[in-house]
């Protein structure tokens, strides 16, 4: 099996003006990109679509994260490159480039590569929390409000992450997605941002920062607000891991985020006044959505089950967990939200929800800056720089998750006993499916091929 795409054609391919629309979109899917900042849409799909414009999410707005400021510095020609080429192929009349305004290092840098050109401009952002949710920079950038359960098509906007967008410049080239950056925070002793092979473990990539400094501690894959909890250090990390910030076990945002949803709901029940403060900071409720996290915990308080169709509102949360910043006797409002979203989903319940809303004319006055949710969440000793650093590869062995992104696993295309080179195609997307393909991001023999791929270097 030869490699479909070749590391040796990058930096040769032509200059986006002299590719077809279409043959974008291809060349993304060929090379497997899917969103490397969220839940991994696959980016070909988004391509497809027509847009007015063109937003590139610069805000990283996840405490601690240090992905995009760091590319956005080192890779600001790379970056304005992925933005024209999406321009390209969806029609868009205008790029943005939504960066915070304190990244000053950033802007400097974008600045230079946009040489005066006018197709894009720079929209600077407040340091608030969550600047880089899609929804709420789409109406920061636009001042449109995305319906409610919808996308930011639905008002003429594609939005793209920085990463994201330098990885479509590299598909372009004939590049698959074969690594990651990733910024490893909290209590280590170097925090470093690093680019890695998809598929190395959680453990590895956390020992390139010098390991963990505590026992027992505890990893948020995804950070301190957004993040889910690591169970198993071996976990292999995948095309949309950019934060693993370790914590002592011991730690307010460890101990909060190792309560069990019966544990987190009796809480909220017996201690929720209704104060209102976890809504009026929810921003997407800011947004005009029905989302309302104190609703939730009234209706479950009075004994309504969890998969009820009035909790159904739960369709609507981001998964932002702002809330749980709002609420002044530290119950998690947003792990409650997200909690009964989740088993409605399980449960077989779409969302009700459609309708174009306005924000709310106090939205401004309710916005969440960094500093203070840092300080909040007690990270202000971890809020040190985490600069990208070349590391050396000395991995061994990689696993492949075949779905790593939203739709459906892709389909091996492996056997044990299979040697593979870097860039080989492991997992095609089934006909007719939402899918990305999977590319060996290590050279070497297949020694497993399940829900994943494993491949040992020789
Ligand atoms: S987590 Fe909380 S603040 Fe964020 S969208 Fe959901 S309900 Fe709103
Ligand atoms: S902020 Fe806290 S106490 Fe107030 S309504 Fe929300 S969950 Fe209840």
């Amino acid at each position: 099996m030869g490699p479909l795409l070749s590391a040796a054609t990058e930096g040769a391919g032509p200059e986006p003006a002299q590719i077809a629309a279409g043959e974008i979109a291809e060349r993304v899917k060929a090379a497997g990109v899917v969103g490397a900042g969220g839940a991994g849409f696959p980016s070909h799909v988004k391509l497809a679509a027509k847009a007015e414009v063109a937003i590139a999410n610069g805000a990283e707005c996840e405490p601690l994260v240090h992905v995009d400021q760091e590319l956005m510095i080192t890779r600001a020609a790379d970056v304005v490159r992925g933005l024209r080429l999406v321009m390209q192929a969806t029609g868009a009349v205008r790029g943005v480039l939504g960066v915070k305004r304190k990244y000053t290092r950033a802007l400097a840098a974008l600045r230079q590569a946009l040489d005066g050109s006018r197709d894009i401009t720079i929209h600077e952002l407040g340091n608030f929390y969550p600047a880089g949710d899609e929804q709420v920079l789409v109406y920061d950038v636009l001042g449109r409000v995305v319906p409610e359960g919808g996308i930011p098509l639905n008002v003429g906007a594609v939005v793209h992450n920085i990463e994201t967008l330098i990885n479509i410049g590299r598909a372009v080239e004939g590049i698959p997605t074969t690594t990651k950056h990733i910024t490893v925070a909290g209590d280590v002793p170097r925090p470093i941002t690093v680019q890695v092979p998809v598929g190395v473990t959680i453990r590895e990539v956390i020992g390139l920062a010098g390991g963990a400094r505590t026992p027992d501690p505890v990893v948020l894959n995804g950070g301190a607000m957004m993040g889910s909890l690591v169970r198993d250090l071996d976990e292999p990390v995948t095309k949309t891991t950019k934060l693993l910030l370790v914590l002592p076990h011991d730690h307010y945002v460890s101990m909060l985020r190792r309560q069990s949803p019966a544990e987190f709901t009796r809480r909220a029940v017996s201690a929720c006044d209704q104060c209102f403060m976890c809504t009026d900071y929810c921003p997407r409720h800011a947004l005009g959505h029905a989302i309302e996290p104190h609703k939730l915990i009234l209706l479950l308080g009075a004994g309504v089950p969890v998969t009820d169709p009035q909790l159904a509102a739960a369709f609507l949360c981001c998964e932002c967990r702002t809330c749980n910043y709002a609420c002044p006797v530290h119950l998690v409002p947003g792990n409650i939200a997200i909690h009964v979203k989740r088993e409605l989903q399980k449960a077989g319940l779409k969302n009700p929800y459609h309708r174009q809303t306005e924000a709310d004319p106090y939205r401004d006055l309710r916005r969440v800056p960094i500093n203070r949710l840092i300080a909040r969440l007690q990270l202000s000793q971890y809020d040190v720089p985490a600069p990208l650093t070349e590391v050396a590869h000395p991995f061994r062995r990689v696993a492949l998750r075949l779905r790593q992104h939203s739709g459906v696993p892709a389909q091996p295309l492996v056997r044990v006993g299979d040697r593979v080179t870097e860039g080989d195609l492991v997992g095609e997307i089934p006909p007719g499916v939402l899918g990305a393909r999977v590319h060996a991001s290590l050279a070497g023999v297949v020694r497993e091929v399940s829900d994943r791929v494993v491949i040992e270097a020789e």
